[in-house]
């Protein structure tokens, strides 16, 4: 990323990055160092930093936002999914105020007022302060800790499949790699682990090998061990089809 502005800050007006954890790359994981190191970048090169907390934000990952862990703040930070419990769609861009300000002016020839239909919409703000209200009332990132290590436990055996590469985990995050040598195999392992999982009663969607769990916070510990068991049992099942 260094080299890439060095050579070519000046045509570059923003960055964007998925914080700790990218999602839909396969659940890679970096350390918070990354995004620290980001931002100093971006502060020397004039660049603004964008985060996209959608999947990370709102708890996901241990903090509140992502960024809490690296200690630093983006100019711009992306929500959704979780801000309103996913409960009503609801997509959030917070700004600096000098950002804001930028984009305000009383004339209306210079202000910029884009928006989009349902900006702000009473319902979905409604379920997003009923959001916020829970995280505050019944703390949920320490809940949350703790259904993390119950679950992180459960999988644990994992560690020891011959099949299984890299068990990583990020808050409420699990994730691992599923070593499968034929190629053809690999290509269908994704559609036949989601099959045998909904056969026991849960929704798993691997990326391509990757097994993911992303559980939602209203588990509680005995539907949490079942994930677990159940994860296995999929993985097994599914191994047992191609093996
Ligand atoms: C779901 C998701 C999006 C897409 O958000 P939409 O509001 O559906 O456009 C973008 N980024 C990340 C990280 C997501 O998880």
């Amino acid at each position: 990323m260094r080299s890439l502005f060095e050579a070519r800050a000046a045509k570059i007006a923003a960055l964007i990055v998925e914080p700790l954890v990218q999602c839909a790359a396969g659940m890679a994981m970096h350390d918070a160092s990354y995004i620290a190191g980001l931002r100093a970048l971006c502060d020397q090169y004039g660049v603004h930093l964008i985060t996209d907390e959608i999947a990370v934000g709102c708890g996901r990952t241990g903090t509140f936002f992502a960024c809490e862990q690296a200690g630093i703040w983006p100019d711009f930070l992306c929500l959704s999914k979780g801000i309103s419990g996913g409960y009503l769609p609801l997509s959030i861009v917070l700004s600096r105020d000098e950002i804001f300000d930028a984009f305000y002016h009383d004339d209306t020839a210079r202000g910029f007022l884009h928006s989009h239909s349902y900006t702000g919409n009473p319902l979905a703000c409604r379920a997003a302060l009923a959001t916020l209200d829970l995280f505050a009332s019944d703390n949920v990132l320490a809940a949350n800790a703790h259904k993390s290590a119950k679950l992180r436990s459960a999988l644990a055996p994992l560690e020891e499949h011959a099949h299984v590469r890299n068990l990583r985990q990020c808050g409420t995050i699990f994730a691992f790699d599923a070593v499968i040598e034929n190629a053809q195999d690999a290509r269908t392992f994704s559609r036949r682990f989601f099959e045998n999982a909904l056969q026991r009663e849960l929704l798993l969607r691997p990326i391509a090998t990757t097994v993911y769990l992303m559980p939602p916070y209203i588990l509680d510990d005995e539907e949490l061990a079942l994930l677990a068991s159940r994860t296995r049992e999929t993985f097994d099942a599914t191994l047992a089809e191609v093996h």
